[in-house]
């Protein structure tokens, strides 16, 4: 499969969840010069793509397209010419009411190579994700996918009615939102009871899905009440009834919970992930940016002398990685690691340890200094030794004053920095101040004062009251209530599993209701 320009891959994106992209889409992905992509593919995905790659947006919301249909076809026929890969990235299948029949066909006409990923399509993945499978063997053996957006006008419709009324097990309807009254109306009319269930599934296997649950009878009603609007896709047939028993995406216990992370985006990855895990969306607003040290000389002159060292000690993750790197620019590698032992602070640091092959040596049951010290002496002398600690230049100083005590020497080297993240994310404040997003969570006391300079005073005051605070232990919760910023939760553990469980248990005890 290799690609030298002049080659289109229309792949589908899949209905939103960014798990749902085929692994030959993420390989076509990787492979593009010019990624062209849509209003329903997740913009998510376009991290598989490579950084220097052009990514053009083309929009497409309801009536509202950013080109039309025939420019876009050019557009796909001109980079092709001109020698690039192309990927053209759509929501859920391309040819699924995708128009990717349209565009292979202008690239067959214009002679350009093309080839098909197919994808996850919402008709499927959407009532999946609603605990609705299309079929089953007791209770239907037929599924159409039809297009509820056929012009309500039109005096003869292209759809037999008739057929699929009576003719159909489960029946799919896309982009039927606005017409649904109508689709109702002419399937009732054409002999579906109106007993039938439906359920609407807007923004299907998103954390923002919303779904809602009726009859032919009134689920134009209920579709109503609830303010549903595109886009959203509409499963008519006997098979929604098992959804009383197979919910199992909405029933996760932070299903539709909006979560603000403001760590930087380097250290963010586990804790979206575990948020995400439990049905959350996880909101990234970085208040912080990981840098190079100031000065790289003390970090340089001990890794010249590694070997004086008794043991390392690296007091985050970000840590590892950063003393490793610089290990390798400087002509060395692990191998002049032999001898030292190593003590990683936190289960997360020792696991980013293990990642370069490395054994850990001790984790300290607790993060406290006198903790530390205490397992270190535990597992050897700390009169005599010498102690590496790479750090950030922030890191309070209390564990190597332990260390000196004992009669060690602790040699404190900056291996990065935590500096103010300049942008403030204009999107997320809008949310924050919308009362749209449930938490925002601190997981350092550098989160909260960036947090609090980003947003300024007055916009501070104003979100109080519409979204709650989470703090990862004492201090941090200590530096936002300087800043009067009221914590509603505290985690008791003091690492990213620790606040994620208070979280959890937060949020199955408020009886808040969400959308
Ligand atoms: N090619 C796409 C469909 C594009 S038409 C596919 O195969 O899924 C656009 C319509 O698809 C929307 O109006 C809606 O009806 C449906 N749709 C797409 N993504 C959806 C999602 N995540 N949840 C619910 N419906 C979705």
């Amino acid at each position: 499969m290799s690609a030298h320009g002049k080659l289109v891959y229309l792949i589908g994106a899949g209905p939103g969840d960014p798990g749902l992209i085929t692994l030959k889409g993420t390989e076509c992905l990787k492979k593009a010069d010019v990624v062209v992509y849509d209003y329903l593919s997740n913009p998510r995905l376009l991290s598989h793509c490579r950084p220097d790659a052009e990514k053009i947006y083309v929009g497409k919301k309801g009536s509202q397209h950013t080109l039309e249909q025939e420019e876009i076809n050019q557009l796909l026929v001109e980079k092709a010419s001109a020698g690039k890969v192309v990927a053209r990235l759509k929501g859920g299948d391309s040819f699924v009411f995708g128009r990717g029949g349209e565009e292979a066909l202008a690239l067959a006409e214009a002679g350009i190579p093309f080839e098909v990923v197919p994808g996850i399509t919402a008709a499927v993945a959407a009532p999946a994700y609603a605990g609705i499978p299309v079929t089953h063997r007791d209770l239907t053996s037929t599924f159409a996918l039809v297009t509820g957006h056929e012009d309500p006008t039109k005096e003869e419709s292209a759809i037999d009615w008739a057929k699929i009324a009576t003719g159909i097990g489960t029946i799919a309807f896309y982009m039927g939102v606005k017409n649904l009254p109508r689709i109702v109306e002419r399937l009732i009319k054409h002999g579906r009871s109106p007993d039938t269930p439906a359920a609407v599934i807007r923004w299907g296997t998103m954390p923002r899905q919303q779904t809602v649950v009726g009859t032919l009878a009134d689920i134009v009603k209920k579709v109503k009440q609830a303010g549903l609007t595109a886009p959203a896709i509409t499963i008519v047939g006997e098979v929604v009834k098992l959804r009383e028993q197979l919910n199992w995406f909405e029933a996760r216990p932070l299903f539709g919970r909006k979560i603000v992370v403001t760590r930087s985006r380097a250290q963010a990855s586990e804790f979206v992930e575990q948020l995400e895990a439990l049905g959350a969306e996880a909101v990234e607003m970085p208040t912080i940016r990981i840098a190079d040290p100031e000065d790289f000389g003390p970090l340089d002159k001990a890794i010249d002398n590694i070997e004086s060292f008794h043991w390392i000690v690296f007091t985050s993750v970000n840590a590892v990685g950063r003393f490793v790197e610089q290990l390798l620019q400087r002509g060395r590698d692990i191998r002049d690691l032999k001898g030292i032992k190593i003590c990683a602070i936190g289960a997360a640091t020792a696991d980013e340890v293990r990642e370069y092959h490395l054994r850990v040596d001790l984790v300290p049951p607790k993060y406290v200094a006198e903790s530390v010290v205490e397992a270190l002496q535990q597992a050897g002398e700390i009169k005599g030794s010498r102690f590496l600690l790479p750090r950030a230049d922030i890191a309070r100083s209390l564990l190597p004053d332990e260390i000196h005590r004992l009669g060690g020497k602790a040699v404190e080297v900056d291996v990065y920095r935590t500096v103010l993240e300049e942008e403030a994310d204009a999107d997320v404040i809008q949310r924050l101040l919308e009362g749209d997003l449930d938490l925002v969570t601190f997981t350092s006391s550098s989160t909260v004062r960036n947090f609090a300079h980003m947003l300024g005073k007055e916009r501070l005051a104003q979100i109080q009251s519409k979204t709650g605070f989470a703090s990862i232990g004492p201090v941090t919760t200590q530096t936002a209530k300087e800043l009067g910023i009221p914590i509603h939760i505290e985690a008791s553990k003091h690492d990213i599993p620790g606040l994620v469980e208070a979280i959890k248990r937060f949020f199955s005890e408020t009886s808040l209701s969400h959308g």
